[in-house]
């Protein structure tokens, strides 16, 4: 099923879905700023089950000092750091094959930061449309250096395993370009063959609307949240933003409202959006709101009844990161030594 999305997907160089996972490197992550929502989990979360029970080698990465790139405080940090675990687990990854970790547990990540951001110029972070969106909607009133060099942050949590496969939302294509010239010129640079080049790989959603039909996102209060019960997601499909037209269409670019509901539910029955449209026909919104409701609900059951099991044992969230960061260090450790060596740095003898 291939969904259109109300904005264009931006002619990037980013990935279909590899035809032989076994065996390739995945890095992604997600900031911990709050509960994972549906806009994760068709935007990427299930590529990355289906891409770890292919064969391929997940690293996920909780993006924990990210946090502070648009506020000042990072609120409720581990909390939200073992949620997200929680939510990767009950999604269906296995953490005896994932190497789940906390950014912060891995400091040689900022070593390599360094070097990195001695490959890009200020002028091509300026240009980068992300950091522009993500400063647009920032809760500080000066952008920090630290969102300014964003993207090169997730180069570097992206090279250090020499992943070759992302799988993130359409927002992320122009961060993982940095990524992509960071390996280029660091190979350019220093000697050839170090970094591969990473490729995004894209969902069927690659930009999932919020119940506000912009983007949804855990910050912005417009997500429905895999956490959510079934009440509160009737609640929030309710309050979704729709039009007054009876006469439901599948129109993502004339109705974002419309369109981001019929795409969710959609997507959670596995079906074609304009032939649910035509279904409801003149239903109207509030035939149209039941229907997403049902369906959502009924496709998270099963998810929300292992979420619920897994939170009831913090211990062993806590026991994965702590494995998680072990195999991140010890990956990381010898990607920075096999840099200072090619940059012939001191640290190197
Ligand atoms: P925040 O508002 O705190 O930035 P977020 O909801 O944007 O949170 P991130 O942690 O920034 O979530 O993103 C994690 C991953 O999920 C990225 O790969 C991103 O592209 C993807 N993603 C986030 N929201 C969506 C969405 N609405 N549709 C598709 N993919 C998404
Ligand atoms: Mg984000």
């Amino acid at each position: 099923m291939t969904i259109t999305t109300a904005q264009p997907v931006p002619a990037a160089d980013h990935g279909t879905y590899p035809e032989h996972p076994a065996g390739r490197r995945v890095l992604t992550g997600d900031r911990p700023t709050g509960p994972l929502h549906l806009g994760h989990y068709f935007g990427t979360l299930r590529n990355r089950v289906r891409l770890q029970r292919q064969g391929a080698e997940l690293f996920v990465v909780v993006a924990d000092y990210q946090v502070i790139t648009d506020r000042d405080i990072a609120d409720r940090l581990a909390e939200h750091s073992e949620n997200l675990v929680i939510d990767y687990l009950a999604t269906g990854l296995d953490p005896e094959s994932a190497t789940i970790f906390a950014h912060s547990a891995v400091p040689a990540l900022n070593q390599l930061l360094l070097p990195f951001l001695s490959l890009v110029s200020i002028a091509e972070l300026g240009r980068n449309p992300t950091v522009k969106d993500e400063i647009a909607h920032s809760r500080q009133s000066a952008v920090s250096g630290l969102m300014f060099t964003y993207p090169v942050h997730q180069a570097a949590d992206i090279l250090f395993c020499k992943a070759d496969l992302v799988p993130v939302g359409q927002d992320q294509l122009p961060h993982l370009e940095v990524a992509r010239t960071v390996a280029r010129r660091f190979n350019e640079r220093y000697g050839a063959g170090v970094f591969p080049r990473p490729r995004a790989l894209l969902s069927a959603a690659p930009l999932l609307p919020g119940t506000d039909g912009s983007k949804m996102s855990k910050s912005r209060g417009n997500a429905i949240a895999l956490a959510a019960d079934e009440d509160e997601t009737a609640r929030l499909v309710r309050g979704a933003t729709t039009d007054a037209d009876r006469r439901i269409t599948y129109d993502p670019a004339g109705r974002p409202g419309v369109a981001g509901l019929l795409l969710l539910a959609a997507l959670c029955q596995d079906r074609d959006p304009g032939q649910l449209a035509e279904e409801i026909g003149d239903g109207g919104a509030a035939a149209l709101k039941r229907t997403v409701t049902e369906a959502v609900n009924e496709h998270l059951r099963p998810i929300r009844a292992r979420r619920a099991e897994l939170a009831a044992d913090r211990g062993h969230i806590r026991q994965v990161l702590r494995t998680g960061a072990e195999r991140a260090n010890a990956v990381a450790d010898a990607t920075l030594a096999e840099v200072r060596a090619a940059m012939g740095a001191v640290g190197s003898a």
